[in-house]
């Protein structure tokens, strides 16, 4: 790789910018330093330093978000605000996208990372990742919606959902519930419960997978880098 490219996917600035780093004298490669901008670099074998501290090279970022409502599942958006939004820059620049979608009022747990392989896998339908979510249901829930869901209810396209899992929380006038899907159909968890007479007021995704949203941890609009562990067992 070349070692513009290197130092700009890590964060130094446009390739203009890193220009200018480089022609300072101020990076090496292996000790020596180096100006020609199209030096190559292989980040694996060499050590590379910018003012005498090495840089590590990282292809992937993984990163796992509590989202907050109001922001919208996409890279880029001309009148609304994304996820995308809510980076710091040193974590935009390996320009990560959200692993799925939720919904613009929906919050709650958003892996967003810029390895396409490992967002394809957990999306794939044949892998039936696990989603769960919290919801805030206007009627009051009941067993037999426990019963229709994990018999799969019909959406208002005619699509029948995989079972599901509804445990209720709390019932009455409102109600909470958790549901666990393991598809990922457009708006599904509320197309879910309009289909047996409900509506989510409030929804919330509280795991994925095997990573569970730790909400004392990481508060509404925080994110941080998924672990080693973490993106180990996602795969
Ligand atoms: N189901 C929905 O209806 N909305 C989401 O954002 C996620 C799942």
């Amino acid at each position: 790789m070349r070692i513009d490219k290197l130092l700009s996917n890590i964060g130094f600035g446009s390739r203009k910018e890193v220009k200018q780093l480089l022609k300072k004298g101020v990076v090496k490669i292996d000790g020596q330093p180096v100006k020609d901008p199209k030096t190559h670099v292989d980040p694996d074998q060499q050590e590379v330093m910018v003012n005498e501290e090495v840089v590590e090279y990282k292809e992937f970022v993984y990163l796992l978000m509590n989202k907050p409502a109001g922001y919208l599942s996409a890279t880029e958006d001309e009148y609304q605000e994304t996820v995308i939004d809510l980076l710091e820059m040193e974590d935009a620049v390996l320009q990560p996208f959200p692993v799925g979608r939720l919904d613009k009022d929906t919050e709650g747990l958003l892996l967003l990372t810029n390895d396409g392989q490992l967002s394809h896998q957990l999306l794939s339908p044949k892998k039936h990742v696990p989603k769960t979510y919290y919801a805030v249901i206007l009627g009051e829930v009941t067993n037999d919606d426990i019963a229709a869901f994990k018999k799969g209810v019909e959406l208002d396209d005619g699509y029948v959902t995989k079972p599901a899992n509804l445990e209720i929380k709390s019932s009455g006038n409102q109600s909470t519930i958790h549901v666990t899907i393991t598809e990922g159909k457009f708006h599904q968890v509320k197309r879910m419960f309009e289909s047996v007479g409900k509506k989510v007021t409030y929804l919330k995704r509280i795991s994925m997978g095997p990573i569970v949203l730790d909400e004392e941890e990481l508060k509404t609009g925080e994110y941080r880098e998924l672990t080693e562990e973490e993106v180990q067992i996602l795969r």
